[in-house]
């Protein structure tokens, strides 16, 4: 089973049940009978697998575990209840209190924030660079880093890191590199073919497809070895002490992936972030469709971008396939098929427009959230950028004149007409932030 719209829809093996369903069934269980007392003590030894709790699994999420693995060529995978849990998880897998993460600077405001903040709180440092300066990550390291992390799209500038580079650099300084691969999904860029080591989704946006359901994956692809530096990574290379002195790394090593084990078996187990059962089943019906709706999607994005490209009401887009983009010959290596539907533009009339722009908009939904089937719109400086001040958002490539776009399944011509006729009919009005309010 080698091509991807074929493992879209069938990689991940469904429980055998009578009367035979057809799609994956929605597991609707907290806990799972054990056939002996035997057979409890050994699942919970990890000697023996089996369903034990649904707080660390259940058959309808193994099935979603199972296909996105497969999708990205992993060896394992976890699901948990979001993507920001994703996020969280992996890089407490690698990074304990007194650890280092050196992280892109364009990174989803959410993941800014649980590494500035929350992490601080545990002792956990972050230092976020410009991502487009190779030495810049070089430098950034230091003898306690644990990992390096990127987003392969970023979002709302559409910036296009160069992977592998950053790859070979977190080599070097023998560490991981786990990708944020969210906008891009396994359809458009698999992480692991420019050398990542760890993927990481919020499957609420493209993997799920509707906006229906938030989850999130963690994709162990297998490259890192951990044994190399046993001394760095003592949670995978010495006695893991709840399940019987076990070492990780021994048991499962690369390919039974010590590093989900443990993700699944301390972190999702104590934290408890779990995925429900019928989120996973909305997730696994989504994924069936992944690469002709993020097809469809990029290739409408890429119209829309030109079109306002030439537009006398817009200054500047923020799309690999604008003029001046500089993200245009990352874009060709590494995202032939398209860099999805996520893109951001300036108003010539600037920030005071965007207020009238924005709700003269009536086919796009102003929302939070991206890779919809809908087409959606926000305005990232007052809302999921407002804690950035001016100085960050320009680090950051864009302004308060900047709007971001999702686009959506519906017809091109339809979102293009809506554009312009908001952008033919909006007259500026005072920018008022909510603290001003
Ligand atoms: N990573 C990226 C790139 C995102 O865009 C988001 C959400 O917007 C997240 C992670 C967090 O995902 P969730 O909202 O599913 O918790």
């Amino acid at each position: 089973m080698t091509e991807f719209a074929t493992r879209q829809i069938r990689a991940g093996s469904v429980p055998a049940i009578t009367p035979n369903p057809v799609v994956t069934p929605i597991y609707q269980t907290a806990a799972y009978e054990f056939a002996s007392w035997e057979a409890a003590r050994d699942i919970f030894a990890l000697r023996r697998q089996g369903n034990l709790y649904s707080r660390t699994g259940n058959p309808t999420q193994t099935v979603l575990e199972q296909r996105v693995a497969a999708l990205d060529g992993g060896v394992a995978a976890l699901a948990t209840a979001s993507g920001q849990s994703s996020v969280a998880i992996a890089l407490l897998a690698l990074a304990a209190p007194g650890g280092h993460i050196v992280a892109g600077s364009g990174l989803y405001g959410g993941t800014v924030d649980l590494l500035t903040d929350t992490f601080a709180d545990f002792g956990i440092d972050a230092t976020l660079v410009d991502q487009d300066d190779p030495a810049a990550w070089r430098t950034a390291v230091r003898p306690e880093t644990r990992a390096f992390l990127l987003e392969s799209i970023g979002n709302p500038t559409a910036a296009i890191p160069d992977i592998a580079a950053v790859a070979d650099t977190a080599h070097d300084a023998g560490v991981p590199l786990v990708v944020d691969n969210t906008i891009a999904t396994p359809a458009l860029l698999r992480p692991k073919e420019h050398g990542a080591d760890v993927v990481v989704y919020s499957a609420t946006k493209y993997l799920g497809g509707h906006g229906s359901s938030l989850g999130g994956l963690i994709v162990d692809l297998g490259t890192f070895d951990y044994g190399a530096e046993p001394a760095r990574w003592p949670q995978f290379t010495e006695p893991y002490r709840r399940v019987g002195d076990v070492v990780l790394w021994q048991r499962f090593g690369r390919e039974g992936s010590a590093f989900i084990v443990y993700a699944k078996t301390k972190l999702a187990h104590d934290l408890g972030p779990a995925l429900s059962p019928f989120n996973a089943h909305e997730l696994l019906t989504g994924i069936e469709t992944l690469d002709l709706r993020v097809r469809r999607q990029s290739e409408s994005a890429a119209a829309i971008a030109r079109h306002l490209d030439g537009h006398p009401a817009v200054s500047r887009v923020h799309h690999p396939a604008a003029s001046g983009s500089p993200y245009g010959a990352l874009a060709a290596r590494y995202l032939p098929d398209g860099v999805s539907g996520v893109f951001s533009f300036d108003l010539v009339a600037g920030a005071e427009a965007v207020p009238g722009f924005v709700d003269a908009l009536e086919t796009f939904t102003l929302a939070a959230n991206i890779g919809d089937a809908r087409s959606l719109v926000i305005h990232p400086s007052t809302t999921t950028h407002s804690h950035l001040d001016d100085g960050q958002l320009a680090l950051a490539g864009f302004s308060r004149a900047t709007v971001r776009l999702s686009v959506g399944l519906e017809d091109p011509a339809d979102l293009v007409a809506d554009l312009d006729r908001a952008l033919a009919t909006v007259r500026p009005r005072p920018l008022v932030t909510a603290t001003e309010a």
